[in-house]
C-alpha cells in the first residue's frame, strides 16, 4: 500500500545520517547541474526542499548565480498550487506544514514554456517514472493541468522502489536522479 511505502521511506530519510545526506545532496546536485538540460534552460521550476528531502537549497543558489529563473510552488488550501518566481531566499517565510514559500501578496503565476526544467519532489518513485507524494496530490493535480516535459525527480536511492502502487491519477516523471545514478524513462 502507499501509506505503508510512505511510512517506510519517510523513516529512513528520518533516519539518515547529516554527513551522508549532505554527501548524497553533493552527488544529486552535480549531476544535475552538469546536466544539458540545466546548462541550456533559463527557468527552472523547483520545489524548496524541507525536512530529509533531497536539497534544493545549493540548486537555487546555483541558479540564481548563473542568472536563471526560478519559480517556486505557492499552495492553496485546495490542493492546487502555482509557481512564482523568486530571486532571493529573503523573500521566503515558513508555513503551516513547515515548508518555505513567498509571501502571496497575489503574485504573479507562471508557467512552464519555452526552456525549462521542472524538478519534482517525490517519497518514492520506480523505474518506470511513477511517484508518490506525500498523500496530497499537489502535482498529480498540477500536471493534469498544465503540460510539463522534462519532469526530474531527485530522489535517494533508497526512494526508488520496484512498485509504488501508483494509480490512474499518478502523473510520472521523466527522469529521475539520485546519487549513483540517472534514470531516464522512455
Ligand atoms: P500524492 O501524489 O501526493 O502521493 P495521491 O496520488 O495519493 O497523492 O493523491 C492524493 C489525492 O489527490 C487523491 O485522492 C486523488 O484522487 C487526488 N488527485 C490526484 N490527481 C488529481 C486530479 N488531477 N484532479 C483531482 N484530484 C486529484
Ligand atoms: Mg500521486
Amino acid at each position: 500500500m502507499k501509506k505503508n511505502l510512505r511510512d517506510e521511506i519517510l523513516g529512513r530519510r528520518k533516519i539518515l545520517d547529516k554527513e551522508e545526506k549532505k554527501h548524497k545532496d553533493k552527488k544529486i546536485y552535480k549531476t544535475l547541474v552538469n546536466s544539458s538540460l540545466y546548462k541550456k534552460c533559463d527557468n527552472i521550476f523547483t520545489y524548496i526542499s524541507f525536512g530529509g528531502e533531497v536539497d534544493t537549497k545549493e540548486i537555487i543558489e546555483k541558479a540564481f548565480l548563473d542568472g536563471k529563473n526560478v519559480y517556486v510552488p505557492v499552495t492553496k488550501a485546495d490542493g492546487f498550487m502555482k509557481f512564482v518566481q523568486i530571486e532571493d531566499f529573503s523573500e521566503l517565510e515558513k508555513t503551516p506544514f513547515g515548508t518555505l514559500e513567498p509571501f502571496d501578496d497575489n503574485l504573479k503565476e507562471e508557467i512552464p514554456r519555452d526552456d525549462y526544467l521542472f524538478i519534482v519532489p517525490g517519497v518514492a518513485f520506480d523505474r518506470n517514472g511513477n511517484r508518490v507524494g506525500y498523500g496530497k496530490g499537489y502535482y498529480d493535480r498540477y500536471f493534469y493541468n498544465h503540460e510539463v516535459f522534462n519532469k526530474i525527480g531527485l530522489a535517494y536511492d533508497f526512494q526508488i522502489k520496484e512498485d509504488v502502487f501508483a494509480m490512474d491519477w499518478d502523473e510520472k516523471v521523466d527522469i529521475i536522479i539520485t546519487e549513483t545514478e540517472t534514470i531516464r524513462i522512455s
